[in-house]
């Protein structure tokens, strides 16, 4: 490859929003054929909102809220971003925690106005013994129905709330996805989340059913595209969380979010300067048009 045919690409790069490590990153683009995209922020703009607050017979909203909010307001989750914003706004200042620890891919714990509150996943709560009464299950199923994400709360030994939060697929996101069949590229999606607003944002970005993978912890990401490799596949990521970084490391090609953590920009071989994942099909592209006349 000659130096030079390299560096008009990556000069090339920088005009499309394109950031790339180095000239000899785009020789490993030249055999990618499967290009994984992260959910949470990187198909999805990741700043969610709460849209509603659900709780059990005898709380109240307020106090489901402030126990919540309070310890999500040290996390920075966009889902707890969320919450804590939400609250906030309508129990006003929120208490702060007299204990707190995050619980990666599954939510966080602590103690706040000497409650021992619990918030995130079902499976986090299910772990201390908590189950979610019969109304909740269904307040829950309906919101992941519609790809929202429910986010069940417990508090002194019960799971008394659940929150919902949704957010937004971006309006760019499934033309993304047509540029990078264009390019003979297969699709994959990878999240954290649930299976069902998992598959729910992949049909409204056309990932096929069979190529979610979903409830992914974060130390099992990089695992996907280990096993994706093992099968043959060339693999590009595309992410923007700190549980991305790993994942991007390991693949041919690592592609961050420029609107992500500085963990994944590290991690990648390239940045997407804006965040806009149809820069991905260019870098692509790009690429493989430079090393084309390199040849
Ligand atoms: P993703 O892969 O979609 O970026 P993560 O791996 O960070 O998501 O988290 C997986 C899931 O765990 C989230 O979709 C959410 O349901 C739950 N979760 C993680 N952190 C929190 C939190 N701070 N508050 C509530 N739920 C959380
Ligand atoms: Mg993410």
């Amino acid at each position: 490859a000659t130096p030079t045919a390299l560096l008009v690409g990556t000069g090339r790069g920088a005009q499309l929003g394109i950031l790339i490590k180095g000239p000899e990153v785009l020789e490993s683009t030249r055999a990618v054929d499967t290009v994984v995209l992260d959910k949470t922020g990187t198909v999805t703009s990741g700043s969610m909102t709460l849209v509603a607050v659900h709780v059990a017979d005898g709380e109240d909203e307020d106090t489901a809220l402030r126990l919540a909010g309070a310890l999500e307001h040290a996390s920075e989750h966009p889902i707890a971003r969320a919450i804590a914003a939400g609250a906030a706004e309508r129990t006003g200042t929120l208490p702060v925690p007299e204990g707190f620890a995050n619980v990666p891919g599954l939510g966080v714990q602590g103690v706040v106005d000497g409650h021992a509150v619990l918030v995130g996943r079902e499976r986090l709560l299910n772990e201390w013994s908590h189950e979610l009464p019969p109304a909740l299950s269904a307040a829950k199923a309906a919101a992941e129905q519609d790809g929202a994400t429910a986010v069940a709360v417990g508090w002194d030994g019960k799971a008394r709330a659940v929150l919902v939060v949704a957010d937004a697929v971006k309006p760019t996101s499934a033309e993304a996805v047509r540029r990078l069949r264009a390019l003979g590229l297969r699709p994959v999606l990878l999240t954290g989340d649930n299976t069902q607003v998992a598959r729910a944002v992949a049909a409204q970005v056309g990932i096929a059913a069979e190529d979610v993978h979903a409830e992914v912890l974060p130390e099992d990401k990089v695992s996907v595209v280990r096993q994706l490799q093992e099968r043959g596949r060339v693999v590009a990521m595309v992410g923007d969380g700190v549980n991305d970084a790993a994942a991007l490391a390991q693949a041919d090609l690592g592609l961050a979010m420029g609107t992500g953590t500085d963990a994944a920009i590290e991690a990648g071989d390239l940045t997407l300067v804006r965040g806009d994942l149809r820069v991905a099909a260019d870098a692509i592209r790009l690429s493989r048009r430079t090393l084309g006349t390199i040849k």
